[in-house]
């Protein structure tokens, strides 16, 4: 095994490392650190929670180290981020492991007032961490120079393109020295995230940590199959059973986010919701709040979940099965952060047996059913040969003698003494 000494290091970075407890770099580290010191270009498919942020924040502040700053301090870095989130929580990493250094970094993104921004850019910095549009709109008011950038990061690129950012991304490219070192992080590497790679990344060393090898294995994960009127009365049983002092609970729409808290507030369960209608004010609030532990649940939807990194979070639900089956392995990786245990409920409803299809096809297993609780719906079990994605539900699939397919994968819950209601849905 690796260890962060033998990177090639300097001690002071390697000091603020061992401040942080971390002992042995992770996999992305162990390979991303010594082909960027190396002046290499790397495609990096690992999503967070891997530790990819080290992985080249560590040998850019090391670059940097190694040349002294020119007079202006001017940016040498720039990682480009898809969320404030995740912008900000990338920023404060610089912060950690440029403790010990003389180094520059500053956040930029929307949403708040750019006027200290702008001062701080006035100042010089030597590291920028920005989400696309703010970052244009500072350039085009003459804020921000990017002709001495060496290095540019280009972070979870399949959200960057999910969110639409491509044309952003490629004026952005447009305004970068051509002679600079390249990064490009994503979670998946679909055709149009390797096209893009492709057209800026040169002679780039690929590191593949595809999540299916890491993150899924070490989290435990079970599927519920409920009818969607009942979901709120599961959630709120599982929660309270489980005594939940940290969990993530996903929706897939702000709509459903508020209403949800709205009935775990009923229930006297402590929730705050998390998503792009909410004010960057409200989202800092939330998440200080789930950090802190005095909110132990965070109702997000996908983009606002995106890069919420909180160590010990034990519990994922998935209290709608996402519609991307990547979507699921992001979601379900906020849990079981750098070795821990955690526990992933997803809840299907009969609208959703397709998308726990493609789910499964795509970590490559089945997740076991836990059927042993009062809202069971047998229904909602995927059909045998049923076809990943969305199905329309028709008044002829609710038969209830389907489903035989999942039978070797169920497992004594942890439940007991519940009624089913649903006994003839049983086996
Ligand atoms: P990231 O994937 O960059 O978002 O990192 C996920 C979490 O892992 C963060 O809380 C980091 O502080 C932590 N981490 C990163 N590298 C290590 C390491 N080598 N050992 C232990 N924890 C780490």
């Amino acid at each position: 095994m690796s260890n962060f000494e033998s990177l090639g290091l300097s001690d002071k970075l390697l000091r603020a490392i061992k401040n942080e407890g971390y002992e042995s770099p992770t996999p992305v580290q162990a390979l991303a650190i010594p082909l960027l010191l190396k002046g290499r270009d790397v495609l990096g498919v690992a999503q967070t929670g891997t530790g990819k942020t080290a992985a080249f924040a560590l040998p850019i502040l090391q670059k940097l180290l190694d040349k002294k700053p020119s007079q202006n301090r001017n940016i040498r870095a720039l990682v480009l981020s898809p969320t404030r989130e995740l912008a900000a929580q990338i920023d404060e990493r610089f912060s950690v492991y440029s403790q010990y250094i003389d180094m520059r970094h500053k956040v930029i993104f929307g949403g708040v007032s750019q006027k200290p921004q702008v001062q701080s850019l006035r100042r010089g910095i030597d590291v920028l961490v920005a989400t696309p549009g703010r970052l244009l709109d500072l350039i085009q008011q003459g804020h921000v120079d990017l002709g001495h950038v060496e290095f540019f990061v280009l972070d979870e690129a399949d959200r960057m393109l999910d969110m639409g950012f491509i044309r952003d991304i490629k004026k952005v490219l447009k305004l970068l020295p051509r002679q600079r070192q390249n990064l490009l992080f994503s979670a998946t590497m679909p055709s149009s995230i390797a096209n893009l790679a492709n057209s800026f990344l040169k002679n780039a060393e690929m590191i593949d940590l595809s999540p299916k090898e890491i993150t899924v294995d070490r989290i435990e994960q079970a599927i519920l199959f409920v009818r969607k009127e009942d979901k709120r009365k599961l959630i709120v049983d599982l929660i309270k059973e489980n005594e939940v002092k940290r969990g993530i609970i996903f929706t897939r729409t702000k709509h459903g986010a508020n209403k949800l808290v709205k009935q775990l507030d009923k229930a006297h369960i402590g929730a705050l919701a998390i998503h792009g209608n909410k004010s960057q004010g409200a989202r800092t609030k939330a998440l200080a709040q789930f950090k802190n532990g005095s909110t132990p649940l965070l109702v997000a939807t996908d983009i606002a979940s995106r890069g919420i990194d909180v160590e010990d979070v034990t519990h994922v639900f998935n209290y709608d099965l996402p519609n991307e089956p990547e979507s699921y392995v992001h979601r379900i990786g906020r849990t079981a952060r750098a070795g821990k245990s955690g526990i992933a409920y997803g809840f299907c409803d009969d609208s959703e047996s397709g998308y726990l299809v493609g789910i499964q096809r795509l970590i490559g297993k089945s997740i076991p059913v836990i059927d042993d609780h009062p809202y069971h719906f047998a229904k909602a079990i995927p059909k045998p040969n049923q076809k990943p994605g969305k199905i329309k539900v028709s008044k002829k699939s609710h038969d209830s003698k389907q489903n035989t397919n999942q039978s070797n994968n169920r497992h004594r819950s942890r439940r007991s003494g519940k009624n089913n209601n649903n006994n003839n849905n049983k086996r």
